[in-house]
């Protein structure tokens, strides 16, 4: 029986920066075997303990622009005064390999990323107020003054986008939202049109004599 012969998932997954999407994101790559990261481009210089390849592929200015000549990038934005893009050929790699893939982009990225495949699973997920989310950006110790102002400015504006996606989860205490975003996953990949193998399977077991 063709239980687990669905294609693969696209999810796309968004908060205002000091969230905790990566810490959550981190722990579903820890439960779900199937799901992988779609590595992303930047031109913002790595943090401490983030492995080139791995979290990004960090590239400088020129080569970011020159894939954009190339037409390389499924979408790119501009986030924080950096640059951040999906490459094509990350989404075809891992397409190719069958894996769910784990889009972590910022709210342009998810609305072109849901332009260019419909059929992708949106989740917006929010802190559970902007007092709190400081306090995790401070918390978390990994930006400048002048970083952390532009990233809680751009905050409210992510935040007023919510609409755009089809699930929203507060991250208030993490292993609910983790919990939350996993179950959203799960019954996404249990739809019928997108297991059209089941779907057959089973109305031949209601033609069989
Ligand atoms: P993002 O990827 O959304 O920018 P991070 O995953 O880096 O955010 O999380 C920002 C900070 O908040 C980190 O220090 C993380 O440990 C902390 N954090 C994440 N989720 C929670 C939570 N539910 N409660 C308290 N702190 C959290
Ligand atoms: P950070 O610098 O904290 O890793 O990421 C900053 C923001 O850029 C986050 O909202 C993150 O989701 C977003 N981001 C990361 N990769 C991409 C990408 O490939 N495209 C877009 N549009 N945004 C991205």
């Amino acid at each position: 029986m063709p239980e687990h012969d669905r294609d693969g998932l696209l999810i796309i997954i968004a908060a205002p920066s000091g969230t905790g999407k990566s810490t959550i994101a981190k722990a579903l790559f820890e439960r779900m075997p199937r799901l992988a990261f779609s590595v992303s481009h930047t031109t913002r210089p790595p943090r401490p303990g983030e492995v080139d390849g791995q979290h990004y592929h960090f590239v400088s200015d020129a080569t970011f622009a020159a894939m954009i000549d190339d037409d390389a990038f499924a979408e790119w934005a501009r986030v924080h005064d950096r640059h951040y893009g999906t490459s094509k050929g990350e989404v075809a790699r891992l397409g190719d390999a069958g894996k769910d893939i784990l889009f972590d982009v910022d709210v342009q990225g998810a609305e072109l990323l849901l332009a260019a495949y419909p059929d992708a699973v949106s989740i917006f997920v929010v802190p559970p107020s902007l007092e709190e989310l400081e306090r995790r950006l401070r918390g978390r110790g990994t930006e400048s003054p002048d970083q952390l102002a532009t990233r809680l400015a751009n905050a409210r504006r992510e935040l007023s986008c919510a609409d755009q996606f089809s699930y929203v989860v507060v991250n208030s205490d993490l292993r609910v939202a983790i919990d939350a975003v996993q179950t959203v996953i799960e019954a996404e990949g249990h739809r019928r049109l997108r297991n059209p193998r089941l779907a057959s399977y089973v109305r031949d077991m209601a033609s069989d004599p």
